[in-house]
């Protein structure tokens, strides 16, 4: 083998020069995978590998908001990216050399940044707010707030009202999303 020309292929080349070749006359040789627990078998587990790679930072609290048994996918994503303020709003199109108008396409009196579309819009609001009071009165405007108040409310109508409610903001963020971003697709 040629000299190591890294720290990692230096730590390659000891840990192979320490094992002993292969020999058929023990077994023939087969591909081994690491499991959580530490030992090895020989089938893969995506889940266990990715468990393994990946990093665990922790949970945040809105984590029950977002994901759910009775959820849609499609909607918990969306929401998820609202929640993280990952979604690409005109903001952060600008940030990234996008020369865009920053107005609102949805209601063209605000600028769009996440805290504007979920729920300050004018029209957001008109989506979110009437279905929220049907559940729960007091219905509050920010996802942030939405989210500690269907965490610590208690249901007065029925054990399935959390859900609904969680249902309800997750659809009305994943429609407006999308309604701003066809909007978008047309002012482009
Ligand atoms: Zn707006």
């Amino acid at each position: 083998m040629p000299g190591a020309r890294s720290e990692a292929q230096e730590q390659l080349m000891i840990t192979l020069t320490a094992h002993a070749p292969p020999n058929i006359s023990n077994g023939k040789d087969v591909y081994l995978w690491r499991r959580l627990s530490g030992s090895f078998a020989q089938f893969f587990s995506s889940k266990e590998t990715w468990e393994q790679l990946r990093l665990h930072p922790p949970l945040v609290p809105w984590t029950k908001v977002i994901w759910f048994k009775e959820a849609v996918p499609r909607y918990s994503f969306i929401t998820w990216l609202a929640m993280k303020g990952r979604l690409p709003t005109k903001d952060r199109l600008r940030s990234w050399g996008l020369n865009i108008p920053d107005a609102c396409v949805i209601c063209s009196s605000g600028l769009e940044i996440h805290d504007h579309l979920f729920f300050d819009c004018s029209f957001s609001a008109s989506v979110w707010q009437p279905f929220a009071l049907r559940i729960w009165p007091n219905a509050p405007a920010t996802l942030a707030s939405i989210s500690s108040w269907i965490l610590q409310a208690q249901s007065p109508v029925n054990s399935n009202a959390k859900i609904i409610i969680k249902l309800l903001l997750q659809t009305a963020c994943y429609l407006i999303w999308r309604e701003g971003a066809k909007c978008t697709d047309l002012q482009l």
